[in-house]
């Protein structure tokens, strides 16, 4: 099936900020939104630019070269970033993860790393941050970003093969430049380090044995994701996911493994680990196996709107309130609104119907 022609530019419209009462109570450090569910983990685009166009996410005849990208004075500055993650931490954030686009073309970015790797939890803890990267700056950037205050990293990786990697990320970038980012995330101590494999039917599928080898007894910690209907871009289909059971029956073909506790209730990715020691490894099951119920992420696209959910056709726009003069109880007390609203459970409701509505992209609001 081909791509539906929808320019994913038209789907960055924003809603309005509902209403703030009049006497918003300040963040409690634990709002719920109203299905119980508490706001405590925060993904922040920090740029819709990116040097791949893997062929899931920015495929080339919507990317091209008439794509319009947002000019730079529409991106939040990292002031005015830094200032709602603030905010977002009041509200009872723990964890926030940079990501876009692809968060290492965004100049400068270890200087933000470094505003937001001061924020503390109300409780006086530092916050759990880490980024997504493609891996392709990796090996120049690990060091400084290390320095910068950021303490781990998930890097995507779709294939050991350099031929089927080239051709997912459809600008001919050579894997081992990837390889050679990872051990200089390594190297610099972002540790755990993560994988992620989007595995598609019949495009990498063959790939997921040779992965788990190579990684196994590495310590990192090899997820796979099942290929999702993100955007409206990207032709999804149900016959072009691979199910994380089958994922999981091929790796244990090869090596014995056996399920782990989750590390906490919510958990994204079930975890599993080799029986023989060499490692753990995560399946993420977004398609077969929705977690909407425990779903406590936000994200913030590039530029400044809150979305709630990763399928949500459009964000509320907390960049007005910023350049609009709003104080910071004003700003606290929309977030809180925003999320208390909340009511998102699009993976539990995904039919074929659902994968053809109109969404924003992943490379807008992140990953
Ligand atoms: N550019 C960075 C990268 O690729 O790691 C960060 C942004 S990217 C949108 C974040 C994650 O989303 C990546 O791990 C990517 O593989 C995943 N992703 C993108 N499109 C996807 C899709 N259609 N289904 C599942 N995962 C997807
Ligand atoms: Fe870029 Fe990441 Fe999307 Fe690939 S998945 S096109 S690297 S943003
Ligand atoms: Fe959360 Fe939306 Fe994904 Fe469900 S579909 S897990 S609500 S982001």
């Amino acid at each position: 099936m081909s791509a539906p022609n929808v320019p994913a530019a038209e789907l960055r419209y924003a809603a309005p900020v509902p209403p703030i009462p009049e006497h918003a109570a300040p963040p409690s450090g634990r709002v719920l939104d109203r299905r119980g569910r508490r706001l405590h983990d925060l993904r922040i685009s920090v740029t819709d630019r990116c040097n791949f166009r893997c062929t899931y996410c920015m495929p080339k005849e919507i990317f091209g070269k008439d794509y319009a990208f947002l000019p730079h004075a529409s991106l939040l500055s990292f002031e005015e970033i830094a200032r709602l993650a603030r905010l977002f931490v009041a509200h009872g954030v723990e964890k926030i993860r940079l990501t876009g686009g692809e968060p290492l073309v965004r100049r400068n970015v270890e200087r933000l790393v470094e505003m937001l790797a001061q924020l503390k939890t109300p409780a006086g803890e530092p916050l759990d941050l880490t980024l997504t990267t493609n891996g392709s700056l990796l090996a120049r950037k690990a060091r400084s970003l290390h320095d910068a205050g950021l303490r781990r990293i998930t890097v995507s990786l779709d294939a050991l093969d350099d031929a089927v990697f080239r051709s997912m990320n459809d600008v001919d970038f050579p894997v081992a430049d990837v390889l050679a980012g990872i051990e200089a995330a390594d190297a610099a101590g972002l540790r755990p380090l993560k994988i992620n494999m989007v595995v598609k039917r019949g495009v990498n599928e063959h790939e997921i044995v040779p992965m788990a080898r190579r990684f196994r007894g590495t310590g990192h910690i090899l997820r796979f994701i099942e290929f999702m209907d993100v955007g409206a871009s990207n032709g999804w289909r149900m016959d072009d996911v691979v199910p994380s059971a089958e994922v999981a029956r091929r790796i244990a073909e090869a090596f014995p493994i056996e399920p782990l506790e989750a590390n906490y209730a919510g958990e994204v990715a079930e975890r599993w680990r080799y029986r023989d020691g060499s490692g753990e490894i995560g399946l993420i099951s977004s398609v077969t196996q929705p977690f909407c119920g425990g779903c406590t992420r936000a994200r913030l696209s590039t530029e400044g709107r809150l979305y709630t959910c990763l399928f949500a056709t459009s964000g509320h726009d907390l960049r007005a309130l910023l350049r609009g003069g709003c104080d910071d109880a004003h700003i606290a007390a929309a977030i809180g609104a925003v999320w208390g609203a909340r009511d998102d459970r699009y993976s539990e409701l995904r039919s074929a119907d659902t994968a053809g509505l109109r969404k924003v992209e992943m490379s807008y609001i992140g990953g």
